[in-house]
Formats: C-alpha cells, structure tokens, sequence
C-alpha cells in the first residue's frame, strides 16, 4: 500500500493475532463509566492528537486535521456564499492595542501570553500573542474605512490563537487552538445585528446538519458575554455527561470597538459616524464535541459529512484473494471515489480483517464495505453501518446509489439519537431543591425563570456549579425567579459547561 493516504504507521502492535483485536477496544474505558477517560484514550487510539512538549498544547495528527480541514471546507464555502472574505492579520499585537478597549483588555489578559525579547533586545513595548484579533483588526480598519462606500467590511481569518489555560484537554480546551474569526463594520446598529444573527444561524445549521449536534441558540447574559461586546449570541451543545459545550458565539460589538479605535466614515448625509461591529467565531473545539456526542465504547464515530473517509473497503484476505477479491474491491473503490464519495482501501497484508474492522471503528469510518469470495459469486457487496452495526447487502450494479442513502441515513440516525438525548435530559424546574437534584444526578439542560439579576446568577452558580447558558425566552407573567423570588424576566437554560 505504498500510495496510502494515511501513511503507513497506524497504532503500534502490542500482541500480534487474534489477541491484538481485543487488546485494541479492551483499554478503553467505559464511555459511560468514565467519559473523561475514555474521551482521552479514543482520541490517542484513533490517532487524532497528540501531546505537545509544552503543557496545554496539543499536536494535530492527520486523522484529526482532515476533520477539521472539512469543517473548515464546507464553513468558508458558507461563509462566502453570505459574501465574506477571507484575510490574515498578524500573530503579534502592541499591548498598547489590546489596552484600548477597557472591558476587553480586562476579560483577556489574565491568559496572555507576552513576547519581551526579539533576538537578544528587550523590545520597548510588549506584544501580545493574539488571543483574539479584534484591536489588530480594528486598527486597521480604522485606515480602511472612510466612507459610507467603504462598508460593510466583511472579512473572516483562518488562523490560530493562544490563551494561556490552567486547565486543559484535547480539542476541548487547549492554550493554542486554531479558529475561524469574522469581523465586519456596519453602517449602523440593525445591519450589524442583522449580521451577527446570520452567522449564529449558519453556526446552528452546519453543527447540526453537519456535524449532527443538536444545539440550543440564543443570547448570553451580560456576565457571560465576550469581554467588549454588547450582545453575544452562541450555540450550545449538550454532551453525554450532562455539560453544555459552547460550541460558537457571534458577537455584537455596538460601537465599544470603533470608539476606541476610531474607526469613523462620512456617511450620505456628510456627517462622521462610528462603525457598528460583529465578530465571531467558531474553532477546533467542535472536533472534542463531535468525539463527546457520537462515540461509543468501540471508538470514534465520525459523521459522514466530516469522515475523512466515509467509507472503509475491507477485502477479505484468503486464499487467492489478491487475484478475486482485491480487484474487485479496487474497483468499488475507484467507482465510489468517482461519485464523489471519500473512501479508502486497507489492503495491508500482515494485519487479520478482524483486526481491521476493529481499527476502523475505533478511527469511526462510518461505513465498513466487506468484500469476500462469495460477494464475488452475487455480484455483491457487505455495507455495515460504524452506528448499529447494521448490515445491508448491495448489488454492484447500485453501489453508488446505495452507498449514498446509507451515509445519510447514518448521518440523520446520529442528530436524532443526539437529539433525543438533549430532549430527555432537558428541564424545567421553579424550585432550587429540584434544581439541586438535576444537577447532583445527570445534569443536562436545566431551564427556571430568573429575575435578570446578575446576584441571583451567581447564586445558582455557587451553590450547583450551573451558568447561564443562553437567556432563554421571555417569561410569561407570574413567572418567579427561582433564587430570589422577584418577577421572572427570561426562561433561562443553565447547565455545567465545558
Ligand atoms: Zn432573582
């Protein structure tokens, strides 16, 4: 197999035979048993990550980045049929930018990361390493942006960023991570807001038609806002253990950025106004979302619409296989990538099919295509699904066809079992004892009516560990705050988040 796309080193052989099929799934720990655990050992035994030399950083092997290169494939397509452009601004910021903007200088520097020295001088100013782009970029638009002819400014960067994090995990929560960041200038307040809702909207559609997660969409209280913003709408998933997973925001900036660093155009009516602003972003952490929600105790189970490969072929490997079997098992490959299928051939001799149907579940191809000698014979071919196991025998006149349904099949099989989930383990409640007991047990989404008070948020946050999720809907009259017992003014979802 000299031509794989993968590179010849797949896991390392611990036994050989019939014991390295069970040694591979045997060391995992229960999903359910453990999901912290078993988050970490599927991650490294499906070969998405590895461990960097600096703690909290992580190094992005092949399996992982080609998820991500997906994502990133089908979001920048979406993100330029809205009319965005893609633009790259530097990895350094002058501390004297970043401090421009009060309330956002006070939300990030804690986890900055400073460079002092260039070669062998100590630099006269400090630079940042990006945690975000927002006062680069607005520096510069600041001498784009003249005239109302000038806008809107809609531009994405693709780029990586770095927040010195205590506490971390793969994908989930690293110091560097890699992102998408829009950021656009609006000539007022309802074309911004417009805008930052159109981008909340596309997160929600590609993370639950893509990625198949379920997600609930509104707006963030004001405590848990993006430091500068003045309205921060997000996503937000619910994972197997019962925590919410942020998995995009898309900010309203008002004109907190502009003010700062001026960035001011000559409208029609010939008078000077400030920009309204948007950014938003979405990052490789949806990668650790997709692991919590789809996989089970064999290993990973990647979505079709982001599988590297959606399909495995497996050839089974006896007697003059290499003259019957591969063959055929060559063409169903060529034929399946021909119709725009992502697929791949494991043709390695030294491993047993039984090994092989192991490691492919474990890595979460979603489909498994066996071919033996009596598929020959009929003309034949074995689909099993990665989800249920689910065996389906397609003639080879409608391979392509069939393949297709079942990928989508799988893909809609995957948002309904994560939906019902989410809706199982969703909430509602007007008492703190209950409150307490959802969150003692399996946690989940827990929606009660709150006064908007920022104390009575932060109770609920010290006595059960919940936050804000998203504000919810507005209250219906008679609705009491849970802490305090005030008229309710939203229905917010609290949970545990990531
Ligand atoms: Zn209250």
């Amino acid at each position: 197999m000299g031509s794989s796309p993968v590179g010849g080193v797949f896991f390392t052989p611990i036994v050989s035979g019939a014991k390295m099929e069970k040694k591979l799934v045997k060391d995992i720990p229960k999903k359910r048993e453990n999901i912290s655990k078993w988050y970490i050992s599927v991650i490294r035994k499906a070969d998405l990550v590895d461990y960097a030399p600096v703690k909290g950083m992580m190094v992005i092997k092949p399996s992982g980045y080609a998820i991500w290169e997906n994502i990133q494939k089908i979001l920048d397509s979406k993100f330029k049929e809205t009319g965005h452009q893609n633009a790259y601004f530097p990895l350094l910021i002058p501390e004297s930018f970043l401090n421009k903007e009060a309330e956002h200088v006070e939300g990030f520097s804690p986890e900055v990361a400073w460079v002092t020295i260039g070669g062998s001088e100590e630099l006269e100013e400090r630079l940042a390493i990006r945690p975000t782009s927002e006062s680069i970029i607005c520096a510069m638009y600041s001498k784009w942006i003249m005239s109302w002819r000038d806008l809107p400014v809609l531009i994405n960067q693709w780029a990586n960023v770095l927040r010195w994090e205590k506490v971390t995990k793969p994908f989930l929560r690293t110091s560097e991570f890699l992102w998408q960041e829009g950021h656009t200038a609006h000539k007022d307040k309802k074309e911004a807001i417009e805008e930052t809702l159109k981008i909340i909207n596309i997160y929600k559609d590609f993370i639950e038609n893509y990625l198949a997660i379920p997600v609930i969409m509104g707006q963030k209280s004001d405590k848990e806002k993006f430091a500068g913003a003045d309205i921060t709408y997000s996503v937000e998933a619910l994972m197997p253990d019962g925590k919410a997973l942020q998995a995009g925001t898309s900010h309203y900036l008002g004109d907190n950025f502009s003010k700062a660093f001026n960035i001011r155009f000559e409208d029609k009516d010939n008078k000077l106004k400030f920009v309204h602003q948007t950014s938003w972003g979405v990052s490789t952490r949806l990668i650790g979302g997709l692991v919590l929600t789809h996989g089970d105790d064999s290993g990973l189970i990647i979505p079709p619409e982001v599988a590297q490969f959606q399909t495995i072929i497996i050839p089974i490997t006896r007697g003059d296989w290499k003259e019957t079997i591969l063959p055929m098992a060559r063409d169903i490959n060529k034929k399946l990538m021909n119709s725009g299928i992502r697929s791949y051939i494991d043709e390695r001799e030294e491993y047993t099919p039984g090994w092989k149907f192991s490691e492919w579940e474990m890595r979460g191809v979603p489909l498994r295509i066996e071919i033996g000698p009596k598929d020959i014979e009929k003309k034949q071919v074995v689909l099993v699904s990665r989800v249920d196991r689910e065996k389906r025998f397609v003639p080879v006149e409608k391979l392509e066809e069939e393949t297709k349904k079942f990928l989508k099949d799988i893909q809609n099989q995957l948002f309904q079992k994560a939906k019902k989930f989410a809706d199982e383990n969703t909430h509602y409640t007007e008492d703190m004892k209950t409150f307490k007991e959802y969150m003692k047990e399996g946690r989940g989404f827990i929606k009660a009516p709150w006064c908007g008070d920022e104390k009575c948020e932060m109770k609920i946050k010290e006595e059960t560990t919940a936050t804000i999720r998203t504000v919810g809907d507005k209250a219906e009259s008679g609705n009491k705050c849970i802490v305090c017992g005030k008229e309710a003014e939203y229905i917010p979802y609290f949970a545990k988040s990531y």
